[in-house]
């Protein structure tokens, strides 16, 4: 049982496009995934990040735009599956990746894991499907085709401050959490390790930085992809209070550079 982070290669892009008074110098990203193990030897992933192929051979992949602001360096080692492996993990023990986003740099490692089931908010996966490739989707066609992609459905009552929520296993440890905002139906993650009694909170895209949120401060590319920047900035008050009203759980913002550290902090430990 264990809970980790990983970061799939480093992210280099033009630090004014990310960081609200960035600046015109490049700044390193991270791109973070999740690790759950369960007692039973299952593996949950929250996002993919690049699959293998897409970390190794990225001009096969990617426009010459994605290539400069996007792509991760690292090349296939540092790919999610590469690490599992390396961390002696069976990629076909992996059952669920859950998508806090189908954007690109959040998804394409689907491919790598082929037991694994996408779970994908139902208005994300809707969302996805009629804007399609040009606006960031770009795996959506290979999704569909996969059979693997199992929508759900966020309602109930609120929980820990989001609007709704849904619970994946029915036991607590994978929660997804309504942070609509950045995408149509974009969601936090919060995974709890019941041995450790751990638990993170991953929040996507939701900001690109913890700065934006803790200072409600938009990156210009937040702003430019936003699905809604009035929905992003109601996810931002509740990110702020859920990390005031929780000190002991950390917010993960997928591409927030301290992450690198984090990740660090979170390397695996010996199986027990
Ligand atoms: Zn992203």
């Amino acid at each position: 049982m264990a809970l980790n982070l990983i970061n799939p290669g480093i992210m280099t892009s033009p630090a004014w496009l990310m960081i609200p008074g960035g600046g015109f110098g490049t700044a390193r990203f991270s791109s973070t995934v999740a690790v759950l193990e369960r007692s039973n030897g299952d593996i949950i992933l929250v996002d993919a990040a690049y699959s293998r192929d897409e970390m190794a051979n990225p001009g096969d992949h990617f426009s010459f735009f994605h290539r400069k602001v996007l792509v991760c360096s690292g090349g296939g080692p540092a790919s999610t599956v590469a690490q599992l492996e390396a961390m002696g993990k069976d990629p076909a023990r992996v059952t669920h990746i859950v998508a806090t986003h189908l954007h690109l740099d959040h998804i394409g490692g689907f491919t790598d894991f082929p037991n694994a089931q996408v779970v994908v908010n139902e208005s994300e996966y809707a969302s996805a499907r009629s804007k399609g490739m040009t606006s960031g989707y770009m795996h959506i066609d290979a999704l569909e085709a996969s059979g693997r992609v199992q929508t759900v459905k966020l309602g109930g009552q609120s929980k820990h401050g989001f609007p709704a929520h849904h619970d994946l296993l029915g036991d607590g440890q994978v929660l997804l959490l309504d942070l609509k905002g950045h995408s149509a139906g974009s969601v936090g993650v919060l995974l709890h390790d019941p041995i450790d009694d751990r638990s993170i909170l991953m929040a996507g895209d939701s900001a690109y930085s913890n700065r934006e949120y803790r200072l409600q401060r938009c990156a210009i590319m937040q702003r430019a992809l936003a699905f809604s920047y009035d929905w992003l900035k109601s996810g931002w008050a509740r990110l702020k209070d859920f990390e005031a009203n929780n000190p002991d759980i950390p917010v993960i913002v997928s591409h927030d550079a301290s992450n690198l550290e984090l990740v660090y902090a979170f390397q695996p430990k010996e199986d027990t």
